[in-house]
């Protein structure tokens, strides 16, 4: 009761720290905790950056040149310097922030943990062989997998926790099916036809090209069939409007295929009723951190056609709460077959919420960091 534990990351809307943080910190301060959130100042260069050490860090082939490194430290001395001081913990999210310790000379906190949402087993050297010094200044770290600290890692005390949501959030709140089906329909999207859902940032790594690949494959047999792509703009990833476009361009002239996000006002709760309306949802990432959409649709009792990357099969247990693809031609398949088995997809949905259930709820989350704090505090 009363720690002071400020969390710090890099966007305070889009992508998976952020909906956790969103409901985390309040949750926090209801337990006793002086619990704070900031998130970090910067410009396009600087995220034009950190966008490319995520992809560096995650194992792309990808220069970063002097002026890149420049850049991000410049970004982090500024943000060393502006973030308040006096906390008894600091938890910096993923590699955006991560200087900040270093750079502050670990003033302002008893102790620091890095918190890295992405997976770094197998990371581009020169990216990570940038950050090691940065990380030595940390006194504990959290990854979602063990498989994902990378080579030489520098913290000695590393948690494994992975992610979770809050089942009660605008996201995953209970919704009478009538709503969720008039809310998808303002969006176009005919509820009396099957409906296939991706949600996700546009992304090279969340493929949603390969998606809309998958849905035109499932359409030559199902010619009724409708695809959704939902994806939220992060203010920390320029990329995204450049990869919607893109998107865009794929899609060209079809009425059934829906490309929306938060601009055409699908906020959590619209997500919410997307989820539960889709007949599949589909994941076809290849990366993937975790993937907080999957626990989303699987709480919906929706069955999940994920990628086989990542922390997606932490979720997706093939053939028991949906299918693991490798390929478009796989997913179109299993989609198909979802699609012609209602009864074994509301089975594989059943088993998916008794799955979320059991291991990634945020009481669970926020069971594991108060562990880890205790630890640390001795
Ligand atoms: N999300 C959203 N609206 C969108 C697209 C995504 O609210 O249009 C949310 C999604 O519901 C999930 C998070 O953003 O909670 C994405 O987290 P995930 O772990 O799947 O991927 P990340 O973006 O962190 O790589």
């Amino acid at each position: 009761r009363g720690l002071r534990v400020l969390h710090v990351n890099a966007t305070a809307f889009g992508g998976g720290v952020a909906e956790i943080l969103t409901t985390h910190i309040p949750l926090l301060r209801d337990l006793g905790l002086e619990a704070e959130w900031r998130v970090i100042h910067g410009d396009d260069a600087f995220f034009r950056v950190t966008k490319a050490m995520h992809n560096g860090l995650q194992g792309m082939d990808l220069a970063f040149t002097p002026e890149m490194q420049e850049t991000w430290k410049e970004g982090n001395q500024r943000n060393a310097t502006s973030l308040p001081g006096d906390y008894d913990v600091i938890m910096i999210h993923d590699p955006q922030p991560a200087g900040i310790p270093l750079l502050r000379e670990r003033r302002g906190a008893r102790f620091w943990i890095w918190r890295c949402h992405i997976d770094t087993s197998a990371p581009n050297p020169a990216f990570w062989s940038f950050l090691l010094p940065y990380l030595s200044a940390y006194d504990a770290a959290i990854f979602t997998m063990a498989e994902y600290v990378g080579p030489s890692f520098p913290i000695s005390r590393v948690a494994i926790i992975p992610p979770t949501i809050d089942p009660l959030s605008p996201k995953n709140a209970p919704m009478d099916p009538q709503e969720a089906w008039a809310i998808v329909a303002r969006f176009g999207v005919d509820v009396n036809r099957p409906l296939l859902l991706q949600v996700s940032r546009f992304d090279p790594w969340k493929d949603p090209l390969g998606v809309i690949d998958a849905y035109r494959l499932v359409k030559r047999e199902r010619p009724e069939v409708q695809l959704a792509l939902v994806g939220s703009m992060a203010h920390d990833d320029p990329e995204g409007w450049f990869y919607y476009d893109r998107t865009l361009r794929h899609a060209g002239e079809d009425p059934d295929l829906h490309v929306l996000h938060n601009f055409h006002g699908v906020g959590a709760w619209e997500v919410n009723a997307f989820q539960r309306t889709a007949d599949v949802v589909i994941q076809k990432s290849l990366r993937e951190g975790f993937g907080l959409t999957v626990t989303e649709a699987l709480w919906k009792g929706k069955p999940v056609i994920g990628g086989r990357v990542g922390g997606i099969p932490l979720q997706v247990l093939d053939r028991e709460t949906g299918f693991l693809v490798s390929s478009v031609e796989e997913c179109a398949a299993r989609a198909l077959e979802l699609l012609d088995h209602p009864e074994t997809a509301r089975t594989m949905g059943e088993r998916g919420r008794e799955h979320v259930r059991q291991h990634f709820l945020c009481t669970r989350g926020l069971r594991d960091e108060l562990l880890l704090l205790r630890s640390l505090l001795g």
